[in-house]
């Protein structure tokens, strides 16, 4: 049996490109002949009934727009078993027989629940860190990086003016591919993530101090979110080196703007891969990219799986940025 009403929300973190994946979904399920509803504030909307039918236009205009314009939310309430059956029940009342949710790792514990409790759900990776380990991508990514690697070229150019050292926070708790990733593009001396244990004298103060021989006289620093400390670092760094040093920290600038081209591409192909599956009565999938295909895993395995840190990719950027 074909599902042919299906809800579609965006929950936990927002991301760019979830506006492209939100208009993916609607389209492409009309063009099945299907209703769609759109769910306001993530799990909050399934729980309260606030959800819209759709139509083409209601997904005009927003492809190269950042955020969610069915906004997002975090849902304490969701997250019980009575508070997965409710949605369930009001799905059911709504005549709602498939939901697409467009979030991260804990969104898709929530629809892998929903999909327990009998609502088929189909998870869309969106979130700006990479942290999702059975797709190499997650939708909002690039623009993220983008928009760190912009911010820290502008603090490139004062910290070469001053002979200065930025450690520069970018975000990524768990994950530090955002850092990596940046750090790359930006030629940072060290580059801290919460996949790698660091020692500070070898891998921040002895890369400076190599540098420094060479002729190098101004330094960039990265450190994913989830190793965290800037200003701690900066203060020691200066102590260490007489290099005056300055901590930034990115923040939310790197949740926003306008996605990229990949991010709206990679979005606009997950959330056409999405509405498919609910077309072939199927659910309790995540939507993945690998080795160029975008492809879907069972929700509770995606979840058990873990996730690789490219270290051979690490090695190189050290290797260069010397
Ligand atoms: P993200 O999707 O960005 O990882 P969260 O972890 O905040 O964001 O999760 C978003 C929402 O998903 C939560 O507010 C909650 O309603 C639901 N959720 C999270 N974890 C679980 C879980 N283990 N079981 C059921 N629902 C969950």
């Amino acid at each position: 049996m074909s599902t042919k009403k299906i809800a579609v929300l965006t929950s936990g973190g927002d991301a760019p490109g979830m506006n492209a994946a939100l208009r993916a979904v609607v389209r492409a399920g009309i063009s099945y002949g299907m209703e769609v509803y759109g769910v306001r504030r993530g799990y909050n909307g399934l729980l309260n009934g606030d959800m819209f039918l759709m139509n083409l236009r209601s997904v005009s205009d927003i492809i190269h727009r950042g955020g969610t314009f069915l906004y997002t939310a975090r849902s304490p309430e969701f997250n019980t078993p009575e508070g997965v059956k409710k949605a369930a029940d009001k799905c059911r009342a709504m005549g709602i027989d498939g939901v697409v949710v467009i979030g991260g790792d804990g969104s898709f514990r929530g629809a892998r629940d929903l999909t327990n409790a009998g609502i088929p759900c189909i998870g869309v990776p969106g979130t700006i860190d990479n942290d999702i380990a059975c797709t190499e991508y997650t939708v909002g990514f690039d623009t993220a990086m983008n928009t760190a690697m912009e911010m820290i070229d502008r603090l490139r150019d004062t910290t070469e003016s001053h002979d200065r050292c930025s450690v520069v926070e970018v975000m990524g708790r768990r994950c530090g591919d955002i850092a990596l990733q940046t750090g790359i593009a930006v030629g940072a001396t060290a580059i801290l993530v919460p996949e790698v244990p660091y020692d500070f004298e070898r891998d921040v103060i002895q890369r400076m101090k190599f540098t420094q021989v060479t002729g190098k006289k101004h330094f960039i620093i990265i450190v994913a979110e989830g190793v965290g400390g800037v200003d701690e670092l900066a203060k020691n760094i200066q102590a260490q080196t007489g290099i005056e040093s300055r901590a930034t920290v990115l923040g939310h600038v790197q949740r926003g703007g306008s996605p990229t081209l990949r991010d709206r591409v990679m979005a606009s192909r997950m959330g056409d891969h999405a509405v498919q599956l609910l077309e072939k009565g199927i659910g309790n999938r995540v939507v993945a990219f690998r080795e160029s295909k975008v492809v879907d895993f069972d929700i509770t395995e995606a979840l058990d799986m873990k996730r690789v840190f490219d270290k051979e990719l690490y090695d190189m950027a050290l290797r260069i940025s010397i």
